[in-house]
């Protein structure tokens, strides 16, 4: 419980200049408390390191949070499940976007999870309170791919599984 809150100051400390794109530019870590509790009430997951690492997952990725500073605080296996969520920022866009559809069967079960929970918190923003400057084109294509990722992050937790397809089938009801 403690590391838990630990993690939650951690990445409160390390979001807290980060807004989300949506209209009220909610501060960005509601995000990741949101992938951690929806793992936790829908996936059902009490593995503590899984929710630590759903907590950090943005911050090597969108902070200046190094991996070694992550083993250091919380130990080697959040900090593994943390860089197997990361994208390599020094390539181009549609290369990582590219890469996140190849890699994803190859992730850990708990960097699925994980990823299908942040896929999930994405597309629900995307429906209900989408970025500001997205037009109907946008969101369609960022249904459309991240549908490739998640196909291949199923078949960990049929409980996530049957909700993101919801979100998905959700989206294209909507889109
Ligand atoms: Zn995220």
């Amino acid at each position: 419980m403690n590391r838990i809150l630990h993690a939650t100051g951690f990445a409160a400390e390390k979001h807290k200049q980060q807004r989300r794109k949506n209209a009220d530019a909610t501060p960005y870590i509601n995000h990741p408390i949101e992938v951690a509790e929806h793992l936790a009430r829908i996936g059902g997951i009490c593995d503590e390191d899984v929710l630590i690492a759903a907590l950090l997952h943005d911050t090597i990725e969108d902070t200046h949070t190094t991996y070694e500073e992550l083993v250091d605080h919380f130990g080697k296996r959040v900090a593994d499940i943390v860089l197997e969520c990361t994208d390599d920022k020094s390539l181009e866009k549609a290369e990582r976007k590219r890469l996140q559809i190849v890699n994803a069967p190859k992730k850990s079960s708990e960097a699925k999870c994980v990823k299908i929970a942040d896929k999930t918190s994405n597309l629900s923003s995307i429906i209900s309170d989408p970025p500001r400057d997205w037009d109907i084109q946008r969101k369609k294509e960022y249904f459309e791919w991240a549908e490739r990722v998640i196909d291949g992050l199923l078949g960990e937790n049929d409980a996530l599984d049957a909700y993101v397809k919801e979100v998905l089938a959700c989206g294209k009801a909507s889109l």
